[in-house]
């Protein structure tokens, strides 16, 4: 209830009430009494999916659906190790939560028969479904609000912002409208408009009348098109694909049984016949379930320091040229360490004298692969990127049938290499990598990088490349791929894959790896649409921009000149930036689809999240701006605010 019906109050509006909407929310509640005491204050969640979970991590999606993080992995909550202005304030991780449940220490949640029985059997290690995740947000955000005072009262609003006007109202798809001091847009992963060739794979498909899905969030795809029997090329192999694959599959009636050959797939009939393929051809490395045998190694070529000197460079850097072989090496250090010293029987040398040779050459030079060869016996133990990277590169196959030969082999490796405690130097790699990506973000908006390097290699090459090797799905998704293979329901299609259209045939799917081709009526290119504020079709940006009140970034030099698809926000507090480089007072964005870097995952407990003090630092701002306003109400200068939701359309 408002503390005192005189005091004016003060409103701000929330588009979008997703994690990081509710995240925000949570600061602003441990800010208020610090930065702007005392003030009444109006919040106004809008967002057509429940605030907390949003439409990613919405209940109302198939409970086959996981999370691709462990629970331990996974907290809304500051931590002692939070580098942040605001107060701490501590909470459960999604395990420890799910732990509060069954020891009954949690009694708020409604989570039904099939959910806790989930909860009592989740270990920190479990992949947990994206339901059990929507409890968890839910939990949150009403932690969140019951952490306000009295003189805040939160309403949310099942619907969408359609457009903010310049004196700031925010007009609703339902007609209505508020008055708003504040607006903060955290809209997450936007729609965009289909790309030319979607669209005209779209136009081919209704033609002939066949079925084609372009990219979309695999939970709201509409697969139904896709009948029991039919061939469907699906275009893609990462995350969207593992969706895509359980939902026509489990999401169908079929099971997998363990049997004493491994897991077995038990088909339902109404499933269709998949032929995945794509550039790389074989899918995300699977989650590493090993644990380290040496403390996690520190970085030595690509650390803080490194990176604050190439941010303060005179000359234009590259991250292909000039940081990546720093992250290389420092990934190949991390690896060979714990391999070396966590398993020596593994090597046929000692750690120093491979350490001081190592530390002379560069992380592609021949001469280290000769190193390696000499030390390293086995080769499931050496660690190439390249082949890494593509390892189908060089390949060519006699036939499809020896292609999937080779690929179900692949992936068993890859489960052994990921899984197996003698392979730990897996995951010394994957902490490294990720280290080199928090580093990277703490310059991605300072450094001199060359304009083509910004656009081209970040979230092109780089996102790719540490998503396929540090962010495929469970090691688990990938046995039941085994076995859907080994059933018959999916076929492989090999790398490099380029699709075409043929009006006898429908889609033909080629790969340079094996001779012949596949011809389908149905193609689904299984990925999430771009994130590119120009191409969306979010009408709360798009309005944005055609104000002029915001804009997209841009990045040029002299030889080239391009845009990251982004929404420019200012990298200190995240209000949004005009078409003229000003940062709007009033208005504020965070996510995927603005300029600030953004760490595409949940934080992890323990390591300074990114985005923890990104929410922290915004809801500051916020709250600094404000009890601005409240200065200038209290001086007479502004308005008296008038009652702020109308019903007027
Ligand atoms: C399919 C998928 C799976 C993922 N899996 C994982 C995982 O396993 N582990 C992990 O760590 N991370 C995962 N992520 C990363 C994900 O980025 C974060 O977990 C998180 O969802 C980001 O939160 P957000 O609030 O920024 O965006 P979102 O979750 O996208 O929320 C934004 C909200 O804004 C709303 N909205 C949009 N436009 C409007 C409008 N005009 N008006 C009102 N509301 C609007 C949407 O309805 C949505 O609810 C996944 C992402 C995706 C897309």
């Amino acid at each position: 209830m408002p503390t005192s019906s005189v005091a004016p109050r003060h409103v701000i509006v929330i588009a979008g009430a997703g994690p990081r909407a509710v995240g925000i929310l949570e600061r602003l509640a441990h800010n208020l009494d610090e930065v702007a005491p005392g003030i009444g204050l109006d919040i106004h969640l809008v967002d057509p999916h429940p605030p907390g979970g949003g439409r990613i991590w919405r209940s109302a999606q198939s409970g086959l659906l996981k999370l691709n993080s462990m629970a331990q992995d996974v907290t809304m909550f500051t931590d002692a190790r939070s580098t942040i202005e605001g107060p701490i304030a501590p909470g459960p991780s999604l395990a420890e939560w799910a732990e509060g449940i069954r020891r009954r220490e949690i009694t708020d949640v409604d989570l039904g028969a099939e959910l806790r029985a989930e909860a009592e059997a989740l270990t920190g290690a479990s992949f947990p479904t994206r339901r059990l995740q929507s409890h968890y947000l839910d939990w949150f955000f009403r932690r969140a609000v019951a952490s306000l005072p009295p003189s805040v009262i939160v309403t949310t609003h099942a619907t969408r912002v359609e457009r903010v006007s310049a004196d700031e109202r925010v007009w609703l798809t339902d007609g209505r409208s508020i008055d708003a001091d504040l607006v903060l847009y955290a809209l997450g992963h936007i729609e965009s408009a289909p790309e030319d060739e979607h669209r005209q794979l779209s136009r081919f498909a209704q033609r002939y009348g066949l079925t084609y899905l372009p990219p979309s969030y695999t939970a709201d795809a509409d697969t139904s098109g896709l009948h029991a029997g039919d061939d469907v090329i699906v275009r893609g192999m990462g995350l969207a694909a593992v969706d895509l694959v359980v939902l026509l599959t489990e999401g169908r009636g079929g099971r997998f049984e363990r049997t004493g050959h491994g897991l077995a797939y038990r088909p339902s009939g109404a499933e269709p016949r998949l032929f995945l393929g794509s550039r790389r051809g074989v899918p995300y490395h699977s989650k590493i379930a090993s644990a380290l045998v040496l403390p996690r190694a520190e970085p030595r070529y690509f650390t803080a320091q490194v990176a604050h000197r190439l941010a303060a460079s005179a000359a234009r850097i590259s991250l292909k040229a000039d940081v990546w072989p720093l992250i290389a090496k420092d990934a190949l250090w991390a690896y060979y360490r714990e391999l070396f010293l966590g398993h020596p029987e593994r090597v046929s040398t000692a750690w120093d004298g491979f350490a001081a040779r190592f530390e002379q050459l560069a992380w592609n030079a021949p001469e280290l692969l000769e190193l390696v060869e000499r030390a390293v016996p086995d080769p499931i133990d050496r660690l190439d990127f390249a082949a890494l990277d593509r390892p189908l590169a060089d390949a060519a196959f006699a036939d499809a049938a020896t292609l999937q030969e080779h690929l179900r082999d692949y992936i068993r490796t890859d489960l052994r290499q990921r899984s197996a405690p003698e392979h730990s130097a897996t995951l010394a790699l994957f902490m490294s990598l990720l280290g080199s990506l928090f580093t990277l973000g703490g310059i991605v908006d300072d450094a001199p990088w060359t304009a083509r390097s910004r656009v081209e290699e970040f979230d092109g090459w780089w996102m790719n490349l540490f998503s396929f090797i540090a962010s495929g799905p469970p090691a688990h998704r990938l046995e039941e791929l085994l076995a859907l293979s080994e059933a018959g329901i999916v076929h492989f299609l090999g790398g490099d894959l380029t699709v075409t259209t043929d009006p006898r045939r429908g889609f033909v799917a080629r790969s340079g790896a094996v001779p012949g081709e596949v011809a389908t009526a149905a193609l689904v290119d299984a990925r999430l649409p771009a994130s590119d504020v120009s191409r969306t079709t979010n009408p709360a940006i798009r309005s944005l921009l055609e104000s002029g009140l915001g804009s997209i970034q841009i990045v040029t030099d002299d030889d080239y000149s391009g845009t990251t698809g982004r929404l420019r926000v200012n990298r200190a507090d995240s209000r949004v930036v005009d078409v003229d480089g000003r940062p709007h007072p009033r208005r504020f964005a965070v996510g995927a689809y603005t300029s600030a870097p953004f760490v595409g995952a949940f934080s992890r407990p323990g390591t300074d999240a990114v985005s923890f003090r990104e929410n922290d630092r915004v809801a500051r701002a916020m709250l600094r701006e404000l009890a601005q306003v409240a200065e200038g109400r209290a001086a007479g200068r502004m308005r008296t605010r008038l009652p702020a939701v109308s019903t007027n359309g």
